[in-house]
């Protein structure tokens, strides 16, 4: 029986996706205003360099300033120190403004909570994600939240242990099925995708979500806590579901 469910945060609860295509656009205009570079062709580029990037920074902020430099620098290798900093500026910003909570989710949570112990299980810099949970309007809802620097296995059972909680006990829900599904359902805990185009594609890059019945998926966080909560009175588990194709799969850019 299902007695808690962790949530991932960025792109589950809110949508931190929405600051990194600003940034991006920002970005992308300014290199056009210096080197005429078209903002699609710069736009490619800048996502290489992420991802290059990515193996050494991992989910740190100095990732994505870094990479926009070397943008800039790639188009306009005579840039001044200051064109530099402005668009260091625009990726840093991805980390301090605040995300848009996804339309559903409060009233979802709502529901949840009233079945459910809840707790945020989130990757990314501890403290720039402890600034994105603090400015979460509906923060008192959860009985804990744990920002990691990666959610692998280990992450899952690690926590279950401190939470005094078994595996068949909790349910993961979140977009990535790196970081979300695949790592939960290998430490035996029900996992609930809920697909958003997420960063430059990286967190779904092919992979396929586990052949199990412990792996759903839904569109919406309300049709998930729905099934959560009229499964919740059964013995076992969740209740299984033919797997689904979600509407828009998450093939981000
Ligand atoms: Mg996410």
């Amino acid at each position: 029986m299902i007695k808690a469910v962790l949530l991932d945060m960025d792109n589950t609860l809110i949508a931190t996706q929405d600051l990194f295509e600003e940034a991006h656009d920002r970005l992308t205009a300014f290199i056009h205003s210096r080197a005429l570079t078209p903002p699609a062709e710069s736009l490619a580029t800048v996502r290489r360099f992420e991802v290059e990037l990515f193996t050494s920074f991992g989910y740190g902020t100095g990732m994505l300033p870094q990479a926009f430099e070397n943008a800039l620098l790639h188009y306009a290798p005579q840039s001044p120190a200051a064109d530099i900093a402005a668009v260091r500026g625009m990726a840093s910003d991805v980390y301090t403004r605040p995300a848009r909570v996804i339309p559903g989710v409060p009233q979802a949570l709502e529901k949840l909570a009233g079945h459910f112990d809840l707790y945020i299980l989130t990757a990314g810099e501890p403290e720039a994600q402890q600034r994105r949970i603090d400015a979460l309007p509906f923060k008192n809802i959860f009985r804990g939240t744990f920002p990691v620097p990666e959610k692998t296995p280990e992450t899952y059972s690690v926590l279950l242990k401190k939470l005094g909680l078994k595996p068949h006990e909790v349910v993961m829900i979140g977009d990535s099925l790196k970081s979300d599904i695949i790592p939960s359902v290998a430490a035996g805990l029900s996992a609930i995708h809920i697909p958003h185009a997420n960063w430059i594609g990286r967190e779904m890059a092919g992979l396929k979500m586990p052949e199990t019945t412990l792996a759903t998926v839904f569109n919406h966080m309300s049709g998930a806590a729905s099934h959560l909560i009229a499964g919740a009175g059964r013995k076992n588990s969740i209740a299984p579901l033919p797997s689904r194709k979600p509407a828009h799969p998450a093939q981000a850019a």
